[in-house]
């Protein structure tokens, strides 16, 4: 019965100046979000976006993972007199699967003879009769029949769908994610992407002390992260990580192999980024949840480079981002048991604090640049 989806984009209204970079962006990745769905018309009044489709709910389905969209109505349109839009109230709240109901209407066409009061009146008193079991409750409705008047005629809708909230992707700029195969950094990503940036994963894999699996589950990660990128798909670079590993293994500090291993992927993250016009770098770490993620442990390993590092997990528990994880529908991939290059190289005593001059008494038994250099030149860039 509906053919008009009403789209609500609130925080990007706030943006001044930038608003229209904004809209665009959004309206960009809805239209991509929206293809192979039959779309009549997109228009913008009022700072909310209208879809006219003949498949609203395959539409919502894929907005509500799409950034910036704060909500979705489905919206009956009716023509401009009262007895369509009796007719039509009486639709909508059939459809609606409520005991209780208000109705709020706004008239922004002030050319319609009745006033809002007068006709919330009418259509509350309309609905009520041809709705036996219906009743009216105006403080605590379990619905609202919402009706805009209109120029173009009569909107009216009852259900709201709440959409991701954020900005829209692409209206941060571009960030490079470390994506591993657990479960924090896909979650990383995510919120990455809630914050409007262009996220593109970068794993570091290290075959065949890894395999070929837990880079599927990774491409797999990277899929699925696809799914709120905009654009249904995401870029996911793989870098070989094998010689690093190797080498690391040599070095005769191994309660410091962990820092080192890290200190390795940030280098590289930093200069892959860097020359993709990416400003920031995201992981996964939350504070003090293995020893590479104490204070000192990130200190030491964030003194390789001065890109920004974005944690956005810092502040959250382990259930909170559990949650998220299965929320996103990341979860159950990322608990796929195959080892990722990290436990596979994990020495029996990893220090907890490791400093700056230590790492760097390593690290001088290895040659560091050729090593990285060596890395990038062999990354492999896949569209997932
Ligand atoms: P995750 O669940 O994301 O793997 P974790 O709790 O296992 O996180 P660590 O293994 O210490 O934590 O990794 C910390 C962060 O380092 C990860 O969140 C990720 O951003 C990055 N990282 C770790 N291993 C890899 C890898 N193989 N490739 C890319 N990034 C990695
Ligand atoms: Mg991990």
């Amino acid at each position: 019965m509906y053919h008009l989806l009403l789209v609500r984009y609130g925080e990007i209204s706030l943006k001044g100046r930038n608003r229209k970079m904004f809209e665009d962006i959004l309206l960009g990745n809805i239209r991509t979000a929206l293809q192979g769905i039959l779309v009549h018309d997109i228009h913008k009044t009022f700072g909310r976006l209208y879809i006219e489709t003949d498949h609203w709910q395959q539409a919502a389905e894929r907005l509500q993972r799409v950034f910036g969209i704060v909500s979705l109505s489905p919206v009956l349109k009716a023509e401009l007199h009262t007895e369509a839009i009796k007719a039509a109230a009486v639709k909508v709240m059939a459809d609606a699967s409520a005991k209780t109901f208000k109705v709020e209407t706004r008239r922004p066409n002030k050319a319609f003879p009745l006033t809002s009061p007068e006709l919330s009146r009418t259509l509350g008193a309309h609905v009520l009769q041809s709705l036996p079991g219906l009743s009216v409750d105006v403080h605590k409705p379990d619905v609202i029949l919402n009706v805009e008047v209109r120029q173009e005629g009569a909107f009216l809708y009852s259900r709201t769908i709440p959409g991701l909230g954020g900005l829209p992707v692409g209206a941060s700029g571009k960030g490079f994610l470390l994506l591993s195969g657990g479960i924090d950094s896909p979650v990383a990503g995510f919120l990455a992407l809630k914050r409007g940036v262009a996220v593109e994963g970068l794993h570091f894999h290290s075959y065949p002390f890894t395999t070929e699996r837990s880079k599927e589950k990774v491409i797999e990660l990277g899929r699925i992260l696809g799914q709120y990128t905009g654009r249904g798909q995401f870029p996911l670079w793989i870098c070989h990580f094998t010689e690093i590993q190797k080498a690391i293994q040599g070095v005769p500090f191994p309660s410091l192999r962990i820092t080192i291993m890290r200190r390795f992927m940030l280098r590289i993250a930093a200069q892959l980024a860097q020359s993709h016009k990416a400003y920031a770098l995201i992981t996964g770490e939350s504070l003090g949840q293995v020893a590479s993620q104490t204070m000192e442990s990130i200190f030491t390993i964030n003194a390789v480079t001065n890109m920004p590092v974005y944690r956005p997990l810092i502040g959250l528990d382990k259930e909170e981002i559990v949650e998220i994880a299965r929320r996103i529908g990341t979860y159950e991939t990322s608990i796929l048991p195959y080892e990722d290059c990290c436990t596979v190289f994990v020495p029996r005593n990893p220090a907890t604090r490791p400093t700056v001059d230590q790492a760097l008494e390593a690290e001088s038994y290895l040659d560091v640049e050729g090593l990285v250099a060596e890395a990038i030149a062999k990354t492999e860039y896949l569209d997932v």
